[in-house]
């Protein structure tokens, strides 16, 4: 599961990592208002406004942008709610904008090079900080760079060496001095080491505790020096979170912020009776049992010719009601032209998956309002009491005039295939 920055900025913030205040807006009406509040009592009010998609590459979009007046943030805020955000993270036609951020903009201090280039504007004091699960190490890793912002997938490209990779003891966690030798190399002096090192030591509570499967900052960045902070303040501007949806039953907070509006809705409907879809290109709608059979179903698909619509898993112990809606849901797909179900019995009954087809051919209603199977159906039915399934759909037959059984499953998709020309 993922959140938004705006959400990701207050879980931060209740880790005690520090980051500028703002606000969630809907509509471009309220932008005004949130640049003020975000600028009050600014001498030279700036704010910024920033798209709330699941993608990054907002900044070199357009999507991220620094306003001076509260006009400014309303036509960024038009920009953004009419226009789709494409990056190299979004599918080719973009995501819509639903929520944008307006914040307090933080002022970042210009780096000092040790060999500045002439006539180049300065860079600036941008890092990137994450922690995730490293799978070769079995560890959780904590990266960090100096080179942060925009660029970080082509730095990762060009210079790995810019990028500091240090394991976390699974028992221990992240020591002080650890993170006392990221923050060296990251360059931070003075009192910015140690708010580097408390930063990092608490994201690495904040992973851990919230079950995460990535926790990122970029840029996390240095403000100049000022009255309260001499040396200047480290803070983050952007956060990415993803958690380990296996882990979510123990944190209804996080599942209390899940936008599921970016999500394909017969997905979560799927969700709800347990079963695991997944809307794919293709033409022909797959019922399955077990994640294995269900890839082994999609490859021999292919194999013959076709182009599955979905990867349908029902598990190994759905009921007739989630069946039932499982052929709903694939049917529900207009771009479906034909259905394979496929189910190796073994905690699944075959009299349980046959039971579902039948009700799905007398209930299931139609886009033109038609009860029953318009389409092409060949079943594929093996093991736990395939006599007591096929029997039943034997004397269901009537019913479901589309059906076709099938020996084994190089003949059923071959017939599948056929079937869908
Ligand atoms: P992303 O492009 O989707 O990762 O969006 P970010 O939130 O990381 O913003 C992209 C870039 O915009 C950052 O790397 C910064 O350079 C800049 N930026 C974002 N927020 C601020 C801010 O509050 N102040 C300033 N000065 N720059 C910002
Ligand atoms: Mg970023």
């Amino acid at each position: 599961m993922k959140i938004h920055e705006y959400q990701a900025r207050d879980l931060l913030r209740s880790y005690s990592i520090p980051v500028p205040g703002g606000r969630a807006i809907a509509s471009i009406e309220e932008a005004e208002g949130a640049f003020k509040d975000a600028t009050a009592g600014m001498a030279s009010p700036e704010a910024v406004v920033k798209a709330q998609v699941f993608a990054g590459g907002r900044g070199k979009a357009g999507f991220v942008k620094l306003v001076k007046t509260p006009g400014d943030a309303r036509e960024a805020a038009r920009f953004m709610f009419t226009n789709r955000m494409k990056s190299p993270q979004t599918p080719p036609e973009g995501l819509e904008v639903k929520k944008l951020l307006v914040a307090t903009a933080a002022e970042i201090a210009d780096r000092k090079e040790d060999s500045p280039r002439s006539g180049e504007a300065p860079k600036k004091e941008e890092f990137y900080l994450a922690i995730t699960t490293d799978r070769k190490s079995r560890r959780n890793v904590l990266i960090a760079s100096r080179e942060g912002g925009v660029e970080i997938e082509e730095v990762a490209k060009r210079d790995p060496d810019a990028i500091v990779k240090v394991p976390i003891h699974p028992l221990i966690g992240l020591q002080a001095y650890q993170a006392r030798e990221v923050a060296f190399k990251l360059g931070f002096k003075a009192r910015q080491v140690d708010q580097a090192v408390e930063i990092m030591r608490n994201l690495a509570r904040l992973y851990l505790e919230k079950d995460c499967s990535l926790a990122e900052i970029n840029p996390l960045v240095l403000t100049p020096p000022s009255s309260t902070h001499p040396d200047g303040q480290v803070i983050a501007l952007d956060a990415k979170f993803n958690f380990d949806d296996n882990a979510l039953f123990r944190h209804k907070e996080l599942t209390d912020l899940a936008d599921h509006s970016e999500e394909n809705p017969a997905e979560i409907r799927a969700a709800k009776f347990g079963l695991t879809y997944i809307a794919l290109d293709g033409n022909i709608g797959c019922l399955v049992n077990g994640a294995g059979l269900a890839m082994a179903t999609m490859d021999i698909i292919k194999h013959h010719g076709g182009e599955p619509a979905n990867f349908l898993d029902v598990g190994g112990s759905a009921t007739e009601e989630a069946v039932t809606e499982a052929f709903s849901i694939i049917l529900a797909d207009a771009s479906v032209k034909g259905v394979l179900v496929n189910i190796f019995g073994g905690i699944m009954r075959c009299d349980v998956i046959a039971q579902g087809i039948i009700n799905a051919a007398t209930k299931h209603k139609n886009a033109d309002g038609s009860i029953g199977f318009k389409v092409p159906l060949v079943v594929r039915l093996e093991g736990t009491n395939v006599e007591a399934g096929r029997q039943l759909l034997n004397e269901a037959k009537a019913k479901i005039p589309t059906m076709q059984a099938a020996t084994d499953l190089t003949d059923a998709a071959k017939k599948v295939c056929a079937a869908v020309g």
